[in-house]
């Protein structure tokens, strides 16, 4: 082995470094109560008395370790608080409203993070500085050419709050309650047609068809799906070997919404698994969401909706048809929809309980159905991309392989109830 030592690139790594550690604006305070633990009492907001923006203000009883702040979007503040333990009992905020539109606070193991929302119609650039006369942190916002703002905003990454799982750890479990083997052979051959023995899970998009392009454009829907949906597999490939995996693409490749569907149903699996990531035009959104098939019938054909690009809900009212709608036509189907209901909870609970994301529920596209599919089948909405901080989240591959053992988890939990079930019911 050879270590090549390259001048060039070493300077590029000490400028670099020089240049992140003053733009991250780091401020190393000086720690005169070591002892004392900095509750976080209140966080409060003032107009400048120069009407050139406003200061948010914490209010510590005793100073923290050091802080960040960085301003990954023009509408996105991200302030962290580094001590040991930071109290925040009965902390108070600011009436959220007029210009700052929402502050929301993470308890993390060893600091505490805090998003800011401005409204988007108000532009400044922030900065944070210690209080001269106490504990405080000072948050100036100070307005700004709009233009100014967004090429400062660039330089910086947001931040997303992990909360130390592990998704490898996730993943173990004890014991998977094993279906007792019974020697009489017919038995077992219909016994295995009642095992939950493949499953579909289908990348959105893919090819020419990136899906959303995210916040600033910075990635593509369609590889971030690609990538959870190769997670969820290998997982299922590893903890569950007896399951068959089929993709309904493994690359980059696009592929059809029919032949997405002819896939399943050729394949007879138990489950059809769709992967998406959410896009919206304003950067404050987020969460995750999970669709089950909808309800309603219609003569309507699939070809004639896609064309119109429209469709008619439940209330006979005409919508745009997303990718996402069509395929939940395509799989909808009345008689397995109670079965696609309980499974998407039991992802939602996931999602919610284990993986740490924030739900935007378990939704029912109560939509004009009009093909069956002969498995339950969901769609799972991972997040927004066009949020920063889960934008930033849904890239890495520390929050793909949340998502993905998230998902794993219910799948693994579903397949077990599935098979107690059906195997008493089959032996009575
Ligand atoms: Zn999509």
């Amino acid at each position: 082995m050879t270590y090549e030592f390259n001048p060039l690139k070493r300077i590029q790594t000490c400028s670099l470094f020089r240049i992140c550690a003053v733009l991250v604006f780091v401020f190393s305070l000086i720690n005169t109560s070591v002892f004392a633990q900095p509750h976080l009492e209140r966080i409060s907001k003032a107009e400048r008395s120069d009407g050139l923006g406003y200061v948010v203000r914490y209010h510590l009883s005793a100073p923290v370790d050091s802080f960040t702040v960085i301003q990954p979007a023009p509408d996105l503040i991200q302030m962290e608080l580094f001590a040991d333990n930071i109290d925040t009992t009965g902390i108070q905020m600011f009436d959220q409203e007029g210009k700052i539109q929402e502050v929301r606070l993470y308890k993390l193991e060893r600091s505490y993070g805090v998003d800011i929302y401005l409204d988007s119609d108000i532009y400044v650039k922030s900065k944070a500085y210690p209080d001269q006369n106490g504990s405080d942190i000072l948050l100036a916002l100070t307005k700004a050419d709009p233009y100014e703002v967004d090429v400062f905003t660039q330089q910086f990454l947001a931040k997303t709050w992990y909360l130390g799982i592990d998704p490898e750890e996730a993943l173990k479990i004890e014991s998977i309650p094993l279906p007792q083997v019974d020697p009489d052979a017919e038995y077992n051959q219909v016994r295995d047609k009642l095992k939950f023995d493949t499953i579909v899970i289908d990348a959105g998009h893919g090819g020419h068809d990136p899906g959303n392009l995210g916040y600033r454009k910075r990635t593509k829907e369609k590889d971030v799906v690609l990538a959870i949906a190769l997670k969820l597999g290998a997982y299922i490939n590893e903890y569950l070997p007896d399951v068959n995996v089929i993709y309904t693409r493994d690359d980059d490749t696009f592929v059809e919404l029919e032949e997405r569907g002819r896939i399943a149903n050729r394949s007879e699996a138990d489950l059809f698994v769709s992967i998406h990531a959410d896009g919206w035009t304003s950067s404050k959104v987020y969460g995750s969401s999970v669709f089950f098939l909808g309800l309603h019938r219609s003569d309507l054909s699939l070809e004639i909706m896609k064309e119109e690009n429209q469709v008619f809900n439940t209330h006979g009212v005409i919508e745009d048809l997303t990718e996402e709608d069509l395929l939940i036509y395509e799989l909808a189907h009345s008689g397995i929809i109670s079965t696609s209901e309980r499974i998407a909870y039991m992802v939602e609970d996931q999602l919610r309980n284990r993986a740490g994301r924030k739900s935007r529920g378990v939704k029912q596209m109560g939509l004009v159905v009009l093909y069956q599919a002969s498995m339950p089948g969901i769609l799972v909405e991972t997040g927004f991309l066009t949020n920063p901080s889960e934008q930033r989240f849904l890239t890495s591959d520390y929050g793909q392989s949340i998502m993905a053992s998230a998902i794993f988890r219910a799948i693994r939990d579903y397949k077990v109830e599935y098979e107690k079930t059906e195997t008493f019911s089959s032996s009575n």
